[in-house]
């Protein structure tokens, strides 16, 4: 096994022993952004699949030197309304939707032979004015327009808890969203995802209901400086 194969199975048996008794297994996301191509392609041969990217433009670069790898591509960046075709076109999921007027724009540029976007509505628990995501009041307005629109599948809440140093506090935001988890699934059946959780926290996360938690440098080190300018 190679040093990416034992982080990456001791980052698994720590998600294990996180997960509540009974639980369906939480999906590890390994967040790639920062990380070269040559990264990736590791944990694929250690059988990881799911990679998250924050920027198009990166992940993209990525994509062509990973041809004919299988990976399932994830973007979990803010998303601008001039990068939904890219969206579209190249991912199998996007995890940080955060207002309606990308959702026409998103369906509309999913190739027809391709299977629905999967989507996750990124919700701003902590009301903070840095962060992207959509006001808790706004969760059920964006389920109906993603659920109403043809070459899009709503499958659940992704959010970024304010980094609080007292950990009932974190705690207290991913109960939150666990409810409106909840709430959302019960209306509606393709709901089945709640990502939250990320290397410093992941266990407080999966202890509150995460189905997938995103985890970067606890898996890849440190990041590399390699984000392209907006
Ligand atoms: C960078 C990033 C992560 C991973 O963060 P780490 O602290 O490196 O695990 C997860 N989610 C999002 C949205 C990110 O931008």
């Amino acid at each position: 096994m190679t040093a990416h194969c034992v982080t990456l199975e001791a980052m698994r048996a720590r998600i294990r022993s996180a997960s509540p008794a009974g639980t369906s297994g939480v999906r590890l996301l390994a967040v790639s952004k920062g990380q070269p191509a040559a990264a990736i392609r590791e944990l694929v041969r250690c059988g990881q699949r799911a990679f998250g990217e924050n920027y198009v433009q990166e992940a993209l670069a990525k994509q062509r030197e990973l041809a004919g790898v299988e990976v399932q591509w994830h973007i979990v960046g803010p998303l601008q309304s001039n990068k939904c075709r890219d969206v579209a076109q190249h991912f199998d999921w996007l995890e940080s939707l955060d207002r309606a007027k990308l959702v026409p724009l998103l369906g509309a540029a999913r190739p027809p032979g391709r299977p629905p976007l999967n989507v996750l509505i990124q919700v701003n628990i902590d009301d903070e004015s840095s962060k992207h995501g959509c006001n808790p009041s706004q969760i059920d307005e964006l389920a109906r327009r993603v659920v109403a629109t043809p070459g899009l599948v709503l499958r659940g809440l992704m959010a970024i808890p304010a980094p609080h140093p007292d950990p009932s506090m974190r705690i207290a935001s991913f109960r939150r969203m666990s409810r409106h988890f909840e709430a959302l699934r019960a209306r509606h059946p393709c709901v089945d995802t709640l990502s939250m959780g990320m290397s410093e926290d992941f266990e407080e996360a999966i202890a509150c209901g995460a189905t997938e938690v995103r985890i970067g440098t606890a898996l890849f080190g440190p990041r590399h400086q390699m984000e392209p300018a907006p």
